[in-house]
């Protein structure tokens, strides 16, 4: 099968020797790489990655010949040694040797280094982030997934430090001048973004309980903190070798925490994590969510070993397969580990409607997008690649059932492993397993961007449903173009006397059903049962009122209900409803029980906040009295002090209806948050539950001063607090409303003494919810334009995300009009979807308020919310 490639394809990688030595000083990288390639085309020259690495010479160490002629290419990141007096002839078996220096850099991908201080000695760990594009900017090398090698990896470094990379040690070679020689037994065939190095003065926590030995690293005297992903470590691969029929490969596993490190990355044998998603600090013993994300991200990193690093994708239009197929595993996982957790329940909110609303926008791209060239790979790493990927994977399971998936996935690594794959072959598996017709469901939704409405007509004289399917657009102006798709829909119809049916796809642009034969009538029914299908459902005006009734009599699910209310909203917020729909039936469900119904009902409620966050005062306050009258017996009835005793949907409950009574400013709430900082602040560092500290630190900002901003800054700088502390006062810095304290938190976000890169992202978060905020962030954004560029890394979207949260929280045409001025002249490349998704939002935004404001003030004003 052909391959993509953009490097030619007259040689390929099969064995790399690689010896580096960081500099801490100079920050320089020795290296010498050489790579035995087998020769697939009559040629003279070798092309490969490499990028900002300094060459210093190349030659074949077969012929012993030097390449005089070496040429870089910029924009494809490669550079060409041709060997003019050589020739290659097909399957000869050459070596070429390279020497090189490379940099250590700071902007947290390729080979960078973090500084830390401990005693006031400043330290430094080095560490890879290779994903995607960057191994090439440590050494030269054939950067692209399909071109799977061995490498036998020595680094040489002080003798002090300890050494990690993807395989065990094979032996230490002490040197001179206090050095030594680390080397790393071969790796079986790796793709090249999957290699990775640490070096620092770390320390490890060990488990035998597993065929092969897993270690936890953290800096010195950190390790401890990393019990529980030690523990589900050893539980998840146990759980996935049994799964897959597949034994872990590798001769051992080790999971690095650093700090200054962004997320987690699924490195083969070598997982690196940021410490906030490992460490779980003295104090958070008894914090779920805290493990919930954890144990999200153990899991995904996990699934990674076997899906992406043993089976990889053959290029990345595939990175959907890897990331959607490891955010499933870490909610199916977690589900069969925890059912207590009740994660079927929150996935539906923290992943379908993730997916539904950013692939509702013009701007969303199909899960597999072609990607041309490589500085089009960062922009990927998005919702659609992970939530609206898990989303179709959880559509196919719930098709097949569990067992058959499985069966199918586990014949797809084995036939594939240590290979790469398209992802028709994942469905050609699948379709195999399970005897159905996976490949030609799938591929629409896989290969066409955006999702469909389905509308659906009431005939009561014959009993029938009549289902239209048109594509969504959370702008409400879907061309006939954009509307020819017909996607294949799942459509799990539930009846008063029937359990689901999952039989019915609807394939055709339109459908009826006649209930009749159903056993059926229209007393009850509803699609898109559990709200597991990517589909949004417009039901006739008055069965809205009839679906609120009849989940108060318990015939919804909780996950229907969580859709029901993602729906009703989307539909309205676009225009397919009037907002009094939403209100209606959320009005009717006050008396709800569940967390995570009442959690999609608030987040929901909160972009309605947004939507009017630059209209009239006696609108929003209208709102806010609407939303405490929904919260009042509620929050009076349970409280917010939380009891261990209470069941962690209780103290998830508790926490919610604080957060949204502070939000929409009851002087209770805030009077009680003030006393107890004040308490937290003299020295009483129980006074507040750790699930509440976040929310009583945003109500403090919110309605305090300079005392209060010092406070928390002077906690903030003070080392023997723990990380995920101070990144909860970093993001409180972001909620103070006081001009003054904004520029203040403006100002801090670029000095990297004060804040980290990898928590760059955590005061916008904050700034972006309110108006003052939401001002200044876009002129801080405009004035400082130049150093932003030039400090904030574009990878991971890092930069498009600074980007989109400076701009999508405006609300007006005007605004899009500015901002497109603003990046008229500038290199918009590297986040370019980011912009469009900002412009998206606010044209969305827009035109809602534009037909909905005053309908929304009307129907306060008639409920009596509005003066
Ligand atoms: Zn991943």
């Amino acid at each position: 099968m052909s391959i993509h490639t953009e490097l030619p394809t007259n040689v390929k990688p099969l064995v790399y020797d690689l010896s580096l030595e960081p500099n801490f000083t100079n920050f320089k990288v020795h290296g010498n790489v050489k790579i035995q390639l087998k020769v697939l085309e009559e040629s003279n020259f070798i092309t490969l990655n490499s990028y900002k690495i300094d060459i210093h010479d190349a030659h074949i160490i077969e012929t012993t010949q030097y390449s005089n002629d070496i040429t870089f290419n910029d924009s494809n990141q490669s550079v060409t040694f041709k060997f003019p007096h050589t020739q290659f002839h097909i399957d000869d078996l050459i070596t070429i040797d390279i020497n090189f220096t490379s940099t250590l850099n700071d902007s947290m991908d390729g080979f960078y280094y973090y500084q830390y201080k401990d005693q006031d000695k400043t330290k430094y760990v080095a560490v890879t982030q290779f994903e995607p594009i960057y191994t090439r900017t440590s050494f030269p090398c054939f950067d692209e997934p399909n071109f799977k090698a061995i490498f036998n990896i020595s680094l040489i470094t002080e003798n002090h430090l300890t050494v990690l990379s993807n395989s065990d040690v094979k032996k230490i070679i002490p040197q001179e001048n206090n050095k030594k020689i680390t080397s790393f037994n071969p790796t079986p065939l790796i793709s090249t973004y999957l290699l990775s190095f640490v070096i620092g003065e770390l320390d490890y926590i060990e488990s035998k309980e597993f065929h092969i030995p897993i270690r936890f690293y953290a800096l010195k005297g950190n390790q401890q903190k990393g019990k529980f992903v030690l523990e589900l470590t050893i539980k998840t691969l146990n759980y996935l070798e049994n799964l897959f029929n597949l034994k872990y490969p590798l001769a051992k596993l080790d999971y690095v925490a650093i700090p200054g490190y962004l997320g987690a990355m699924e490195n083969w044998g070598c997982i690196i994590s940021s410490e906030i998603d490992a460490f779980i600090e003295e104090q958070d013993h008894e914090n779920i969510s805290l493990k919930q994300d954890i144990a999200e991200t153990v899991i995904h990193e996990l699934a990674h070993q076997w899906f992406g690093n043993l089976v990889t994708m053959d290029w990345w239009d595939g990175l959907w397969l890897n990331e959607g197929f490891a955010t499933f595993m870490s909610w199916f996982i977690s589900q069969k580990f925890h059912p207590d957790w009740k994660l079927n329940e929150s996935y539906i909110s923290k992943t379908i409607e993730v997916a539904l609303n950013i692939d509702s926008l013009r701007s969303s791209h199909p899960v597999e997008i072609p990607i041309n060239s490589s500085s089009d790979i960062d922009q990927i790493f998005d919702n659609i690649t992970y939530c609206k990927g898990s989303a179709l994977l959880t559509i196919v399971v719930n098709w097949l059932g569990e067992d058959v998936f499985f069966k199918g996935v586990s014949s797809y690594l084995n036939k594939f492993q240590y290979g790469t794959t398209k992802t028709l072959e994942l469905w050609d598996a699948l379709s195999k397993a399970s005897g159905k017709d996976v490949v030609e469901v799938m591929n629409v939704w896989t290969k066409e961007v955006g999702f469909p409405l389905v509308t659906i007509t009431e005939n009561h004289e014959t009993n029938s449903i009549t289902l239209r399917q048109n594509r969504f657009l959370s702008t409400f102006d879907v061309t006939p173009q954009e509307d020819e798709i017909i996607y294949p829909i799942f459509l799990n119809l539930k009846t008063l006397n029937n359990d689901i049916d999952h039989s019915i796809i609807m394939n055709t642009k339109e459908l009826e059903i006649n209930l009749t034969g159903l056993g059926a009538d229209l007393d009850f029914y509803k699609i898109n049962s559990n709200h597991i299908g990517l589909y949004r459902t417009s039901y006739p005006s008055d069965r809205w009122d009839k679906l609120s009734q009849a989940a108060r009599q318990g015939l919804l699910s909780i996950e229907d209900k969580i859709g029901l209310v993602g729906d009703a909203y989307s539909l309205s917020n676009a225009g397919y409803e009037k907002t009094s729909i939403f209100l209606n039936l959320i009005e009717g469900w006050s008396d709800e029980e569940n967390f995570a119904v009442w959690n999609e009902i608030l987040k929901k409620i909160e972009e309605l906040q947004k939507n009017l966050l630059f209209e009239d005062e006696k609108v929003i306050n209208g709102l806010d009295n609407f939303i405490k009258s929904l919260i009042n017996d509620k929050i009076h009835s349970l409280g917010w002090i939380i009891q261990d005793s209470d069941s962690i949907d209780l103290k998830n409950l508790k926490t919610i209806l604080f957060s949204t009574a502070s939000n929409v400013n009851d002087p209770e709430t805030i009077k009680w948050s003030f006393d107890t900082f004040e308490k937290y602040i003299n020295g009483d560092t129980h006074a507040i539950h750790s699930t509440l500290k976040p929310i009583i630190f945003r109500t403090v900002a919110k309605h305090g001063d300079e005392l209060q901003y010092n406070q928390l800054f002077k906690l903030y700088q003070d080392p023997s607090i723990p990380k995920d502390e101070r990144k909860i006062i970093l993001k409180t810095f972001g909620f103070f409303h006081n001009e003054n304290l904004i520029t203040r938190t403006l100002s801090i976000i670029l000095d990297p003494t004060i804040v980290d890169k990898s928590d760059i992202r955590i005061p916008f978060q904050a700034l972006r919810t309110h108006k003052s905020g939401i001002l200044l962030t876009w002129s801080w954004l405009q004035q400082n334009w130049d150093k932003i560029v030039e400090t904030i890394p574009s990878s991971f979207s890092l930069l498009g995300s600074i980007i989109k949260f400076s701009t999508s929280s405006f609300t007006s045409l005007d605004k899009i009009k500015e901002i497109e001025l603003f990046f008229k002249d500038k290199d918009t490349k590297k986040f370019n979807k980011s912009l469009a998704q900002s412009y998206d939002l606010i044209k969305s935004k827009a035109k809602w308020i534009e037909r909905e404001g005053k309908d929304v003030g009307d129907w306060l004003i008639e409920n009596g919310f509005k003066k």
